[in-house]
């Protein structure tokens, strides 16, 4: 009765709109489910559920924000990345402590992946802090993260490693190059990296194994040829891509978001 009429009023359509930058929450992505989505490839609509869950998540980081104004520590809020030709994106705050500023990055966790970082983040966090501390010219940022269960909060204060930052942004301009001026889709990824298994929540799952069967020369308003088969970019330095994956393996076996969490053991890392 009243629950179907929730369900519908909070889904909504996935707006598709073609880029030609990423966004600093892709750094961790699938090369492939980047490449679909910066084309404007269709998504599935987002049922009610789902929205909720992304609305509750919103909530958390305005719950926070304001408090770090309240507390006379936010020195700035959504701050954007100064324009540069790779991506997009708002760090959540800059805070003053101590005289120092700091990047905070804000992350609402299911509680399985809130007892998963006990030691370090999740690594697709600390990539976009590291971005964020880069573009902003920061030296050192704080993860925080909030479980969704009991609300919870753990830190994780962070420095900037230029060698991450270096390797990051020449995987994204490998990566620009292969789709923005060759054209080209990505080949399957090597999975041996992934948090999670990226293929079960990937929204263009029936694109990708699509073009696995048959490349896509006569795509819907894309005409784009396809490595998948080629193994082209093979070997590349970061992206690790391969041709020799397959949908579903995920990484690892690893069957929810932040499971594995385990890869981040060269992290530089303090305690607060
Ligand atoms: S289905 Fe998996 S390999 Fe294919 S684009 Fe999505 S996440 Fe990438």
């Amino acid at each position: 009765m009243l629950v179907e009429r929730l369900e519908e009023f909070f889904s909504r359509e996935e707006e598709a709109r073609e880029r030609n930058y990423f966004y600093v929450s892709e750094v961790a992505k699938c090369p492939r489910q980047i490449y679909y989505s910066v084309k404007g490839f269709p998504r599935p609509p987002l049922d009610g559920q789902s929205a909720r869950r992304m609305a509750v998540g919103d909530d958390v980081h305005r719950r926070i924000v304001g408090a770090l104004f309240s507390m006379g520590l936010a020195v700035a809020a959504e701050v954007p990345l100064p324009p540069n030709p790779l991506f997009h994106g708002r760090a959540d705050a800059i805070i003053s402590l101590g005289g120092e500023n700091f990047v905070v990055e804000i992350k609402s966790v299911h509680p399985y992946q809130f007892d998963q970082a006990v030691a370090r983040p999740r690594r697709d966090h600390y990539l976009q802090l590291q971005l964020y501390l880069h573009y902003l010219d920061v030296p050192r940022g704080i993860i925080l993260m909030e479980n969704k269960a009991n609300q919870a909060l753990r830190e994780f204060l962070v420095e900037r490693d230029e060698e991450t930052v270096k390797r990051v942004l020449s995987q994204f301009q490998d990566l620009h190059r292969l789709i923005f001026r060759e054209g080209r889709l990505p080949p399957l990824p090597d999975k041996s990296d992934w948090e999670y298994d990226q293929c079960r929540y990937c929204p263009f799952t029936e694109f990708c194994v699509r073009d696995q069967v048959k490349p896509h020369p006569a795509d819907p308003g894309k005409g784009v040829p396809s490595l998948a088969s080629e193994g082209e970019v093979d070997g590349k330095e970061g992206l690790a891509l391969a041709s020799d994956s397959r949908i579903g393996e995920g990484g690892k076996g690893t069957p929810t978001p932040g499971e594995k969490g385990s890869d981040t053991g060269d992290l530089p890392l303090f305690d607060l």
